[in-house]
């Protein structure tokens, strides 16, 4: 724990410029791995120390629930967390932080009218298709999920959709026409008869920004509260939260950003790198700080991951910093290829064995793959050589039997009369989930371990929102944890780390495995059907899953898909350069015996040691342009129209913040 007073300590000189910037914008613009997110905490810190903000003045946000605990958890350990008292820095997702905020504000702002947060659109989405007459696999109607979740991101109404498909050069899940359609559909049916509403996770963002923007003295009395800004990830910053950090601010201008443009890959949901490249355009006093040196990874994955990003084309290869490693070196990455995916399964997990016989823990070891569908062959791998595992990204740990079972029993008990609230409510939780596996010590059999790791992971869980709420009650309890389900936030869990590459995003592991790196998975096929600056996407999709590891990387793939299928894969075009080759006869020199051997097959066994290929050549592409769109003032209009509907049905004033002070 670092103590107070030492928050400049370990801090490289640019660093150290970011962290002691005076108040106001600050951009630190910097590569994977280079400690931004520990540059904005210690800033934080700094700022307290100084006594020029309050701890409970300070917002951070970022993008998921672990990225926002990974940020409250460094908080605390430079003393200024928000644990165990109200009055600490708030560090949330911008949706938790949207969500406590219209919780706070909903009564003075809208009224009586209730308001549930919508658990998925999927079944009003589904109704809102087959009134327009397309098909409702449940592919389509998570394709139309999705598309809706852009528009709303991009801050785009039904109305505008067509035009905006248009004007971002995107391929609708079905023909614009009919998408606008179920767009319409969908807003419609979250009203229901009585006027009560049904919100999504977009809307938690829309209403709130618009409560802040129609209303002068809810936004005065959020402003004096708040003072600080801070956001973690800026690159992947969409319209929707941009415009709510704005109606934060109002006119001041006390934010720091930090961002790598590299690692955008969210531009699919609405993600627009711009706003971290044009900081300095709209905040021209702004104090920018690049950041090169990588303190996460060895100099030979930062190699990797260099090459990797160096064979970037369009908008990001203006924008790449090259990185410099900082550790001590290490082994080589590792690549192999295997017949089919039950093999290369099969040597991962033995390769997972030897890290943990070498006393690498299973929590600092993560298997990353491009889609959730890849996790299953490695789960079972897992399972049969008994080593616990946590998966993921998506709704995979809410989905759980046992989890289920659990949050079951949570929201029952908190129906009863007498629960626990404040520091009985974990051990409360605990003797609840004992029927359901959670014995006081660590179960054996596969299955059993697995129940107790994800049953312990939950009373974690709660045991760290209470942390945050000492007060927290059962009820209360039970509805975070929904919220926590809905958004699809797992909670952390000890054991090797299945993920998507896009849910390991900002995290770090001692051992990586990248996994399943054929064409078509990585990039995924769409990608490669659709342009070529989706295909850079996967490329830095890519780049973040070299960057997570610390010390050990893999990179393997499978010419088949099952046990003895036809060989139709090929190995990933972003691999292209990166592969050890042979010095004498170039040949790749596939496989951890010719690296361990450092004597090449093509050549009779006399070759060199391997070396790592030239940089990267990947898909040509043309420049590539983002598009910006003006925002649709739609979704806005179509929220106050109702919102004035509703006042007048509640015979209220609309901004009732005045009526209540008059
Ligand atoms: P990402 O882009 O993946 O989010 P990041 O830029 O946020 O990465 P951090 O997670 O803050 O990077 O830091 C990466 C690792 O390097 C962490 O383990 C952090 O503690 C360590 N680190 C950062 N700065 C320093 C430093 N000056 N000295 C030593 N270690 C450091
Ligand atoms: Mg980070």
């Amino acid at each position: 724990m670092v103590g107070v007073g030492d928050h400049l300590a370990d801090l490289d000189p640019e660093q150290l410029a970011a962290v002691t910037a005076p108040r106001g914008p600050v951009c630190v613009l910097a590569g994977a791995g280079t400690g931004k997110t520990r540059t904005i905490t210690r800033r934080i810190a700094h700022l307290i120390d100084r006594g020029q903000v309050n701890p409970d003045q300070v917002l951070a946000v970022t993008f998921t629930a672990r990225a926002a605990g990974e940020m409250r958890s460094r908080l605390r350990d430079l003393g200024i967390g928000s644990a165990g008292s109200a009055a600490g820095v708030q560090a949330q997702t911008f949706h938790a932080a949207a969500l406590r905020q219209l919780r706070y504000f909903w009564p003075r702002a809208i009224g009586d009218t209730r308001w549930e947060l919508l658990d998925s659109k999927l079944p009003i989405v589904g109704r809102a298709a087959r009134r327009a007459q397309l098909a409702t696999s449940t592919e389509m109607l998570r394709d139309l999920a999705s598309e809706i979740e852009w528009a709303k991101a991009s801050l785009i109404g039904p109305s505008g959709y067509e035009q905006a498909v248009i004007r971002a050069d995107r391929e609708p899940p079905a023909p614009a026409e009919q998408v606008a359609q179920v767009f319409a559909a969908y807003e419609a049916a979250k009203i229901d008869a009585n006027g009560d509403r049904l919100l999504d996770f977009d809307d938690l963002l829309i209403f709130t920004t618009q409560i802040l923007a129609d209303d002068p003295g809810l936004a005065e009395e959020f402003r004096s509260r708040y003072r600080c800004f801070v956001v973690d990830e800026y690159q992947d910053v969409t319209p929707v939260q941009h415009g709510l950090l704005k109606a934060w601010l109002g006119d001041r201008d006390d934010l720091t950003v930090v961002g790598d443009a590299n690692q955008t890959i969210y531009t699919f949901a609405g993600a627009r790198a711009e706003y971290l490249l044009n900081f300095s355009r709209d905040y021209p006093d702004a104090q920018v700080v690049r950041l090169v040196r990588d303190y996460r990874s060895t100099p030979e994955i930062v190699e990797l991951a260099n090459r990797v990003i160096g064979g970037a084309r369009g908008r990001a290869a203006g924008t790449r910093l090259e990185l410099i490693g900082q550790r001590p070196p290490g082994p080589a990455p590792r690549f192999t290829e295997h017949p089919d995916e039950p093999a290369e399964a099969a040597a991962t997990v033995g390769e997972i064995v030897t890290l943990i016989d070498d006393g690498v823990p299973a929590s600092e070891i993560a298997v990353l793959y491009r889609i959730n569908a890849q996790s299953q062959v490695y789960e079972q791998a897992l399972t049969e050589a008994q080593i616990p595992y946590q998966v993921r990204g998506g709704d995979a740990f809410f989905a759980r039997t046992e989890i289920r079972q659990a949050l079951r029993e949570i929201v029952k008990a908190s129906r009863a009369a007498e629960v626990a609230a404040g520091d009985g409510l974990v051990d409360a939780v605990r003797l609840l989930l004992f029927p359901l596996g959670l014995t006081p010590q660590e179960p054996s059999g596969a299955e059993a371990k697995s129940r107790w790791a994800s049953l312990t992971a939950l009373v974690e869980l709660a045991d760290e929102l209470l942390a945050h709420n000492p007060a927290l009650g059962m009820g209360e309890l039970a509805t975070e944890l929904t919220s926590r389900s809905q958004a699809g936030h797992p909670p952390t869990m000890r054991g090797v780390t299945l993920s998507s590459l896009h849910a390991a995003k900002g995290l770090e592991w001692d051992a990586v495995f990248l996994v399943g790196l054929t064409d078509g998975a990585v990039p995924i096929s769409h990608a490669i059907d659709t342009s070529p600056e989706a295909i850079e996407e996967e490329r830095r999709l890519f780049y973040v899953g070299v960057t997570r590891a610390r010390e050990h990387l893999r990179l393997s793939w499978a010419l088949a898909r099952n046990e003895g299928g036809r060989r139709g894969r090929r190995k990933s075009r972003f691999l292209a350069g990166l592969l050890p080759t042979c010095e004498r006869c170039s040949s790749n020199l596939l496989g951890s015996r010719a690296l361990r051997t450092g004597r090449c097959d093509s050549c009779s066994g006399d070759g060199r040691p391997a070396r790592t290929g030239a940089p990267g050549t990947g898909a040509a592409g043309r420049a590539a342009t983002l598009p910006l769109g003006p925002a649709d003032a739609e979704l806005f209009d179509s929220l106050r129209q109702w919102r004035a509907s509703e006042a007048n049905r509640q015979k209220k004033p609309a901004f009732t913040v005045f009526a209540d002070k008059t």
